[in-house]
């Protein structure tokens, strides 16, 4: 299997959370749609929803939402555990495998896999966006080596989607994926390395592509990570460095093709957004395309982050013997593509209960 390489590099400006930062009257909103106009009207009526665990979605639950609010405002102050760092730090010393030490590390403090590759240019943002006071900042990074890592949303919570369970359970994963890769980045700076930690909103990467490339999975239909014995139940996290890594082999689940016959994530999204038919180049990349517009503008509606295109994937299914020996069925023969999705079909249905009407 190769791996498809974007054509240009990404610029965060373009990413919708970027696009949703931008405040009127800022010089960053002035520069941002003064190239990009087609943009602005779409992008001044999402923002004049309501965000995001407001009292006005439609999900909003006061417990859940200011939990999960708790958690991303924390993710800007964690607490390193110094004794952690220490004893890492000289495992990571004297150790003569770092590879090895580094996923022992990671899988201590709460990863469920990680991987490793040489990151290429293609797969760094090009310019900051996310931020007023660094917009428009051109990204150097030259690092050899990215660590990549996966954190497990919880199949119960994910299960809630579009529900405020599925927000305080992406906190919750943010945070903990944040916590893993400062707390890696320390280990690796106080051990004589260069190392910088991608985490929520602190992202120089294209992690999903960064996450293929470090062996941990596929693209899906719903353009999200498929990892296995995981699916689409993950967060990424990453830490760049100049360590030198030997990097991973890529992974082949099965997924490219089950996901042509599939297409239960696009049959059950609610705002239309994903791709139904064919993939199409995407900057260069054949994949399934997502209308990132319309996918936003339900979560404003809703108050949440959605997450159904996660919960209804066959391939998100708990981590146990059973459906591990299905997702390697899928992997080894296709012929079983079919018969898989007639009985996933068959056992947890072809719909979710959800019925919201989407306003475009
Ligand atoms: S998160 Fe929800 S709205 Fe967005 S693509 Fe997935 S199912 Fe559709
Ligand atoms: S729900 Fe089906 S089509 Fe969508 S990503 Fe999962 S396997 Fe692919």
């Amino acid at each position: 299997m190769k791996i498809q390489l974007p054509d240009r590099q990404v610029d965060e400006r373009d990413t919708m959370f970027a696009r949703m930062a931008r405040c009127k009257s800022t010089a960053a909103y002035q520069e941002y749609y003064t190239r990009r106009p087609e943009l602005k009207q779409i992008d001044d009526r999402l923002r004049g929803m309501p965000r995001l665990m407001n009292p006005q979605g439609k999900y909003y639950d006061p417990e859940k939402s200011e939990q999960a609010q708790n958690y991303f405002d924390a993710i800007d102050n964690i607490e390193i555990n110094q004794e952690f760092v220490t004893r890492s730090v000289q495992e990571l010393k004297v150790g003569k495998n770092p590879k090895k030490i580094i996923i022992k590390l990671a899988h201590e403090l709460g990863a469920v896999a990680v991987g490793f590759t040489d990151l290429v240019e293609a797969f760094i943002y090009s310019h900051q966006g996310r931020f007023d006071e660094n917009y428009g900042q051109p990204i150097n990074l030259d690092h050899p080596t990215a660590i990549v890592f996966l954190v497990e949303m919880d199949f119960d919570r994910m299960q809630k989607a579009p529900r405020a369970e599925t927000i305080l359970e992406s906190a919750r994963q943010y945070y903990r994926a944040a916590v893993i890769s400062q707390t890696l980045v320390a280990v690796l700076i106080q051990a004589g390395y260069a190392a910088k930690a991608h985490y929520d909103a602190h992202y120089n990467l294209i992690l999903p592509a960064l996450a293929i490339k470090a062996g941990l999975g596929e693209l899906g239909r719903n353009n999200i990570l498929i990892a296995d014995k995981y699916g689409s139940r993950v967060r990424i996290g990453a830490v760049t460095t100049d360590l030198h890594l030997e990097s991973d082999a890529l992974v082949s689940l099965g997924a490219d093709t089950f996901c042509r016959i599939c297409k239960k994530c696009a049959k059950n999204c609610p705002s239309h957004a994903l791709e139904m038919d064919e993939k199409s180049m995407v900057c260069g990349i054949d994949k399934w395309p997502t209308n990132v517009e319309r996918c936003y503008a339900y979560w404003r509606q809703v108050g949440t982050d959605c997450g159904i295109c996660m919960a209804v994937c066959p391939f998100s299914h708990r981590n146990n013997r059973f459906h591990n020996l299905i997702r390697w069925l899928i992997r080894n023969f296709k012929w079983s593509h079919r018969l898989a999705l007639f009985f996933d079909d068959l056992i947890y249905g072809q719909w979710t209960d959800n019925n919201d009407s989407f306003s475009k």
